[in-house]
């Protein structure tokens, strides 16, 4: 499950905790040429130092800054000569009810969920057409299939994630590049943080007691980039196996 990750130049969005940050971990112990991003810069560096990669390997990156994302792909040529794969994983799941009008937070996930990937895609297209090879692998969810109450806006980012890829998947044919929708179960990160809502936050901390660790999702990410180049695993969904929704 590990070939053909050795020197591969991967970008990661979201690198700074929870899935983002577990992937960077099994990707640099088999050997990948990581750029880290995300805004916590203090959290990447020190990352970054545990891994034994080199000051250059984090950025500072708002996904939501269309410039900031460019400047992140234009970094990682800088220092490496090529992207091989892009990582659009950064996201949030401030969860309610629609009735609730938590409008900014709508705001936010259509902002870092759909448009972070669109700019993560823009950035790295046209240089992965130059290539002639590459692999973005955007990262949906369970909810990117399903959708339950006080999840309309997620579900709805999640969603359009998978959409987008798979336009993205039969466009980028006559390039060589291999697109890849990743979408979890509950995984235990820093994730449902971003609720606000009590009675949801209490919830979805039920439903999260039988959260799978971190590094089930890096190994997906790590089988999908381990194929022969002929070979594009196009969506994996996983969830522990006791998780009903
Ligand atoms: P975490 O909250 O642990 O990590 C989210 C990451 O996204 C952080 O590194 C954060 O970094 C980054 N991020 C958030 N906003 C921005 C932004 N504007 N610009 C750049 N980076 C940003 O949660 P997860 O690791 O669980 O989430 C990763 C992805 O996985 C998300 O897309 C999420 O929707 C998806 N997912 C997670 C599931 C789970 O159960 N954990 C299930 C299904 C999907 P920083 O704050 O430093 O910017």
């Amino acid at each position: 499950m590990t070939e053909n990750i050795k020197d591969k130049v991967v970008v990661i969005t979201g690198a700074s905790s929870g899935l983002g940050e577990s992937t960077a971990r099994l990707l640099a112990q088999n050997g990948a040429k990581l750029i880290l991003a995300a805004r916590r810069l203090d959290r990447l560096q020190a990352l970054a130092h545990e891994l034994g990669l080199g000051d250059d390997a984090t950025v500072k990156v708002d996904v939501t800054d269309r410039k900031q994302v460019e400047v992140l792909i234009a970094h990682a040529v800088k220092v490496h000569g090529r992207v091989d794969v892009l990582l659009n994983n950064a996201g949030l799941m401030p969860s309610s009810m629609l009735e609730s009008l938590h409008i900014d937070e709508w705001d936010r996930m259509i902002d870092v969920n759909i448009k972070g990937v669109l700019y993560g895609i823009a950035a790295a297209l046209p240089l992965m057409k130059r290539q002639m090879s590459g692999h973005i692998i955007n990262v949906s969810s369970v909810a990117g299939h399903k959708v339950g109450p006080g999840g309309a806006v997620y579900a709805a980012t999640k969603h359009a994630v998978r959409v987008i890829s798979e336009g993205l998947r039969q466009e980028v044919k006559p390039y060589n590049i291999r697109t890849t929708i990743i979408s979890p179960g509950a995984v235990a990160t820093n994730l449902i943080d971003t609720i606000t809502d009590p009675a949801i936050a209490a919830n979805m901390k039920k439903t999260y007691e039988k959260a799978i660790p971190a590094d089930s999702f890096a190994r997906v990410v790590a089988f999908a980039m381990s194929q022969p180049e002929d070979v594009d695993i196009n969506e994996v969904l996983f969830r522990p196996t006791s998780q009903a929704y």
